[in-house]
């Protein structure tokens, strides 16, 4: 279980720091980070949260967050993540879904807040008995917590296969689904990443990502803890320049972030002013990588190691990684392969059948990671996982004969222009080689005479002029096959985003009907 495997931790590495909160000017060592996690399991047990009870967490990132996440593990309740960005309407859905009984929360985040909307819902929910806020009451059970007999920990009986986590998807292709995972799941995937990246408790990995999300609290502090390596949170949400600050305070030798953060921080005109040169590794992940983003990372970042991975919350979340000794070609085009103890393949969505190595189809995952399934959503479980355990992901991807993985979109984002199937990925990362182009993203639109047309969003490089949808057509001319060159352009300066720093493309795609009339 997740306990036991910080417990290891803890005897191991007493010393050694695990957690710095910068914004909070907060850091632990193992022993203390141990101390407290133990403090607030007994204070939750105390105050009668029984194993399968769901605790809410609804906060950005923070030193509370992580202790929440351990605490809730070592005493077999399940951590249920809900989105910092969270309004009243989802909140109240998320109480209700998960059915939760004590909320820990921020009481406010930027201009929210998140105190006056629970005491707007509260009254709806009745399972939600109890609200522990941080910075308030929540140093107060810690405080209670740590006076508590720490032999009642060790009286739990918990299994390694039962549910202790819901954490929400990320809601880009429609309302988010409630995943539910064991400690088995998500503790073996974090360990795995971590091997992925060659931590060893000298690693300092710099969490830009929101904990909320898999990505956090996973690929950062499971892979952390189970590696003896520390955890750098360095704000409550996602802000380039403090993120490259904390690389260079604290030494990093890890960044993580979806590709748009990275493109945030390569873009920062102080880059050079910050000391990157700790930097070996890290993880890129989330949405598809840029190739061109990849390789700036490596060679400016100064990120050798930095890794690939491609996974889903269902699948705790991570299932194929690419390996530091990969060739460059395989490192930064590609989301490498099959993680250990997993097993990959691309099936034909319409008949099932596995295709030929190099052709495109549906990724499927099985094995220890794939999650038991969506929270009290039966149905939603039987359409994704099958009668042989296999998840289908609802992503597009092709296997190489070596076993490398290209994924190549979504099948709810592929389009069909004039019976063709064009791959936005492949235009969106024509459209990156243009010098004045910084992001790119493009989706269909509907088309009176072919069904779909090719619509791209792009966003320009500082002082660049807008292009115009001609000057893109003529960049693409001669290079791009013709249908899959962008009949309409619109320049932005930001696109419709998830917390996680996913393009909402469905919201483009509403947008994009009402700009066309
Ligand atoms: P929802 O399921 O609610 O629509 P979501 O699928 O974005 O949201 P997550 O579980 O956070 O929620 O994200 C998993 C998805 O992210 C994958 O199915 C895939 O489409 C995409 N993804 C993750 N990593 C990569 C990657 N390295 N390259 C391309 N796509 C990726
Ligand atoms: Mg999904």
């Amino acid at each position: 279980t997740i306990g036991e495997n910080l417990q290891r931790a803890v005897d191991r590495w007493p010393d050694r720091t695990v957690l710095v909160d910068v914004a909070a000017g907060k850091s632990y060592t193992y022993a203390e980070f141990g101390a407290l996690s133990d403090a607030l399991a007994l204070a939750l047990l105390a105050d009668g949260v029984k194993v399968g009870d769901r605790v809410g967490i609804w906060s950005p990132n923070c030193a509370e967050w992580m202790i929440t996440q351990y605490a809730t593990a070592k005493i077999g309740a399940m951590l249920v993540n809900i989105n910092p960005a969270y309004r009243t309407h989802e909140l109240d859905f998320v109480l209700h879904q998960a059915g939760i009984s004590v909320l820990v929360s921020a009481r406010s985040f930027k201009a929210s807040n998140y105190a006056a909307m629970i005491t707007q819902v509260r009254d709806r929910c009745t399972a939600l008995r109890r609200i522990v806020y941080i910075g308030g009451d929540f140093d107060e059970m810690l405080a209670a917590g740590a006076t508590l007999d720490r032999t009642r920990l060790d009286q739990i009986q918990l299994g390694a296969d039962q549910p202790i986590n819901i954490q929400y998807t990320s809601g880009t292709t429609g309302f988010p689904k409630g995943a539910t995972l064991s400690h088995h799941n998500i503790l073996n995937n974090g360990y795995f990443v971590g091997e992925g990246c060659r931590y060893t408790e000298q690693d300092v990995i710099c969490v830009a990502v929101p904990l909320y999300h898999c990505f956090g609290m996973v690929m950062g502090n499971l892979a952390a803890t189970s590696h003896g390596a520390c955890v750098v949170y360095p704000s409550p949400g996602f802000d380039p320049e403090a993120t490259l600050a904390a690389v260079t305070d604290y030494r990093c030798t890890s960044l993580y972030g979806v590709p748009t953060m990275f493109i945030a921080e390569l873009a920062l005109p102080n880059v050079a002013d910050y000391d990157l040169s700790s930097l070996r590794t890290g993880i890129m992940a989330g949405s598809p990588c840029p190739v061109e983003v990849m390789k700036r990372v490596i060679a400016e970042f100064g990120m050798s190691e930095v890794t690939i991975c491609y996974g889903m919350t269902e699948t705790s979340p991570v299932s194929t990684q690419t390996a530091v000794d990969d060739g460059i070609e395989e490192r930064t085009s590609t989301v490498g392969r099959t993680h250990p103890h997993l097993e990959s393949k691309v099936i034909d969505p319409g008949t099932g059948l596995t295709v030929p190595r190099g052709t495109p189809g549906e990724l499927c995952t099985r094995g220890y990671s794939v999650m038991l399934g969506y929270w009290e959503q039966p149905d939603k479980t039987a359409e994704s996982i099958d009668s042989a355990r296999w998840m289908h992901t609802g992503d597009l991807a092709v296997m190489t004969e070596a076993g490398y993985l290209n994924i190549t979109g979504r099948i709810k984002d592929l389009v069909i222009r004039g019976g063709e199937n064009v791959y936005p990925r492949e235009v969106e990362e024509f459209l990156y080689q243009h010098p004045d182009i910084v992001d790119a993203q493009v989706i269909g639109v509907p088309d009176a005479r072919y069904g779909e047309e090719l619509m791209a969003w792009i966003r320009m490089r500082d002082g660049a002029p807008p292009l115009t949808a001609q000057d893109v057509r003529d960049f693409c001319d001669g290079r791009l096959a013709h249908y899959k060159i962008p009949r309409y352009v619109h320049v932005v300066d930001e696109f419709p985003m998830t917390v996680t720093g996913k393009v909402r493309k469905a919201q483009m795609r509403e947008e994009s009907v009402g700009l066309l009339g």
